[in-house]
This record gives structure tokens, sequence and C-alpha cells, in this order.
């Protein structure tokens, strides 16, 4: 059967299973107050805690002194290290006299340029300031502050964030074993104050602050799929620069209401189990957060806030139960840092995981030993995974609906997806001459 006419005859089988697999079941689509216009798709499934587990006795806050960044040299040996990077750079000066598509001046620069937004932010610095840095208070407008119903401000903070450019939002109460023990060397703490503040010791959140809104802004799969080359890179650097913007902007959306926001990117916590709780998707075998509308092809961010918010569930499309079969991600990582286990579990391969919580751990030293040797990082665990699909259209609308509902077809969608090409490493020379929409990402696909 060709891809032809896998869609003309497999799917049609595929859409009457589905269909009447739903009809059967009592099961309603997922739908929480404000998801009506921002939510997902409707094979997806509400849970009252995310599918993998946490260990109340273990997981704790983690200091990021022990993230992949502060283990490397431990793990390789500083020796070892230096010669990766010399063998790094030797290996980028053959690229550019090769004239190596992807590897050339020109990939580089715009790897490199795509992160400027991001730069402009640190840890309550910037465009990540933790106070006020321009919009007007209601009390400066002569207004008292916003005081409609959770509901109602669940759904403007929601039209807001995409406005400001969320592919997705879901929100959370905050979990604070999610938020980091220390941040760029102080203590982060939680204080009755009305204000966050920083001084030389901590960083402080008020206590008040009970929610997190989870974002996540798309990357490009044009560029992701280029992995590993520089055009590759800039899918990345691009998806935390829209990250900066979209907090940057909804803090102060935030503040301009008369409440306390603290946007964040990579920093102060773990956006992945923030995003989990708050239902933009699941933890896959790649250890990353898996959506249902865009796979694992987005940046993730959150907004911490004390401005009252109907929360959302975590969510279950039948990730977990696909993974166990599929491990494409695993397969094609040429550095064999990805886990070939059957079943996610508690056990941690270094100090880089938080322990107490259940996964598909990661070894990734040697990941980031890959991105040495690539010279400009590396996505292809990203690129391959099929749910990473750039158009949303009917088919694979039903694909992913039938991966939800009917886990044994999952090794099927696997194996069609493969033998469709889906997942091939594409040309960095002729992503040059396509014809790209806005960010090189199709916005009208953020509706479930
Ligand atoms: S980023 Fe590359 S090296 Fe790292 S886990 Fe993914 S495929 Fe492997
Ligand atoms: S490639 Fe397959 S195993 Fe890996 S995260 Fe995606 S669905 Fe899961």
């Amino acid at each position: 059967m060709d891809r032809r006419d896998f869609f003309k005859f497999g799917l049609g089988g595929v859409g009457l299973a589905v269909g009447g697999g739903l009809a059967s079941s009592k099961e309603k689509a997922y739908s929480s107050p404000g998801r009506e216009i921002h939510g997902h798709p409707w094979w997806v499934r509400g849970l009252e805690k995310p599918k993998l587990a946490i260990d109340d006795k273990v997981y704790s806050r983690f200091h990021p002194r022990k993230s992949v960044f502060g283990s490397f040299p431990k793990y390789y040996g500083m020796d070892k290290l230096r010669e990766l990077r010399q063998r790094s750079r030797e290996k980028t000066m053959e690229y550019y006299k090769e004239d190596r598509p992807g590897y050339r001046l020109e990939d580089r620069a715009l790897a490199d340029a795509a992160w400027v937004i991001s730069r402009l932010g640190g840890v309550n610095k910037g465009t990540r300031s933790w106070t006020r840095k321009f919009v007007p208070t209601p009390e400066q407008r002569g207004v008292e502050k916003y005081k409609k119903s959770p509901e109602e401000a669940a759904h403007l903070i929601k039209a807001a964030a995409r406005y400001f450019g969320a592919a997705t939002v879901g929100v959370t109460i905050l979990d604070r074993r999610h938020i980091h023990s220390h941040e760029r060397g102080k203590e982060v703490v939680f204080e009755v104050v009305d204000e966050p503040y920083d001084n030389e010791k901590k960083l402080v959140i008020p206590d008040k602050c009970k929610y997190a809104i989870a974002l996540s802004v798309q990357m490009s799969l044009d560029n992701i799929a280029c992995s590993p080359t520089a055009i590759s890179s800039a899918g990345s650097s691009m998806g935390y620069s829209r990250c900066e913007f979209l907090v940057a902007g909804l803090a102060e959306f935030i503040r301009g209401l008369g409440y306390v926001a603290i946007p964040s990117v990579n920093d102060l916590g773990s956006s992945v189990a923030i995003a989990a709780d708050a239902g933009l998707g699941e933890l896959g075998r790649t250890n990353r957060l898996i959506t249902p509308e865009f796979g694992p092809m987005v940046r993730l961010a959150k907004v911490l806030t004390d401005l009252p918010l109907t929360v959302d569930k975590p969510i279950d499309f039948g990730l977990a139960e696909f993974c166990k079969v599929c491990k494409r991600c695993a397969e094609a990582c040429p550095s064999k840092s990805l886990s070939f286990d059957e079943e996610p579990s508690f056990e941690v391969r270094g100090e880089w995981n938080n322990p107490g919580h259940q996964a598909w751990f990661e070894d990734s030293p040697k990941c980031l030993a890959y991105w040495q040797e690539s010279t400009s990082g590396c996505s292809i665990c990203l690129a391959v995974c099929p749910w990473s699909k750039k158009d949303k259209t009917m088919i694979h609308e039903i694909v992913k609906a039938a991966s939800a509902k009917i886990p044994i077809l999952d090794g099927f969608f696997t194996s069609m997806d493969e033998a469709f090409g889906y997942g091939r490493q594409k040309s960095a020379e002729k992503w040059w001459d396509l014809n790209l929409p806005e960010y090189g990402i199709d916005t009208s696909q953020g509706k479930g």
C-alpha cells in the first residue's frame, strides 16, 4: 500500500473505527472553562493527575547546578571537554572552507541572529523583569484592579497569550516543587510580600502567586527538519526569542490588570513539569513535552501570578502508550542518549535528572557532546517524532485521533510514518528557497 492508497482506503477504516469507538463509549471530549475556544482537539482526554507519576517522598526542588551544563565537565573531565571543543572549532572551520550547506556563514548568522530577542531577558532582568516596566497600573488610570470571575480571567489570559504568540495555553495551581531551589547563585524563596524582589542572596516570589500559566510557542518544522545544521538551530533560537516576547507581553498585561506577574522561559523552574500539570501535553520518550497539536515542535515558557484563574487538567492523548511502541527518537539519536526501555521508570541516568518522577530518562551529557560534534546543536529526536506534523489536515487529525483512542494501531502508524518518509532530514540549502510563512510556522493551526 503506498501513501495514496493508505490515505484512501486505510484511513477510511481507521476513521470508522475511531468514530465507532467514540460513539460506543460514553466518553466526552475534554473541555474545561476557556477550553471551548482555546482548547485541545476532541480526542484529548482530561485527567486528575499527569499520566507519568510523581513519588511525593522523593520529588523536590531541583538545583540547576546539577543540570547538564553543570554536570557535563564532571561527566567527561576537563581534558575531554577541551578536546571536544577544539575539535568542534576545527570542524566549523573545515565546513566553512567546504562551503557546506547548513554550516555556511549565512546559516550560522541566521541561527545566532534569531537569539537576539531572547538575549534581552534574564532572571528578573529586561524582558523577564519581575516588576512593571511600562504599563500603567489600574491605580494610575484611576480605576479598580480587574475583579471579574476566575473563569473570565482565564478566558482573557488565554486570548492575550495567543495574541502575544502562544500556540497553546494552560493554567495550573503552581506546584512549588517544580521551581528551582536556586537561580544564578541565589536562593529562590516564597515570602508573604506584595511584590517580588531580589537582593544579593535571594530571589523572592510572593506567597500569593499560586497560579502558573503554561505557554507553548511553535518552532518551525521546516527548520528543525534540517537538523543537525545551523538552519535547525535557528528554529530553536527563534522559538526562544518568541517565548521572550510572549512572556514579556503577557506579564505586562497581567500587571496592567493590577496583579503580580513573574515571566520565565527556561529559568526559574521546570517548564515541562508545569506544562504537563496545566494540560499542554504529555512527557514523551525524549523526556520532553509532546503536545497533541504540534508534537514536540514547541518551546515552553511560563508566567507565575496571583490573578485568580480557573485551572485546567492534565491530559491524556495516548502518548505514553504510543511511545512504548514507537522508539523512533531513540533509534534516530546519533549519540544513543535516549532510553530504549519499554516502560518509563523512576530510575534516573545521572544528577541532571531530577529524581522522584516517572520518565524515560536521557543521558544528557552524551547528547551535549554530540552538539559539540555536530558543531551546531541537534534536534533530530524532535524532527523524527511522528507527532511533529506541519499541517493539520484531516488525515493527520484522523491518525492522531486513532492513536489517542486505539493504542493497538500505534505500531502501524509508526511504521507508516517512517515508510512515507516523514522525519527524514531536509536540505538546509533548499530552506533558503522556501516560501515561508511568518516566523516559519503555520499560524493558522493554533485552535484545537
Ligand atoms: S538532541 Fe540529538 S543527540 Fe540529543 S537526544 Fe536528541 S537526537 Fe540525541
Ligand atoms: S519519536 Fe516516538 S517514542 Fe519518541 S517521543 Fe515521539 S512518539 Fe514518543
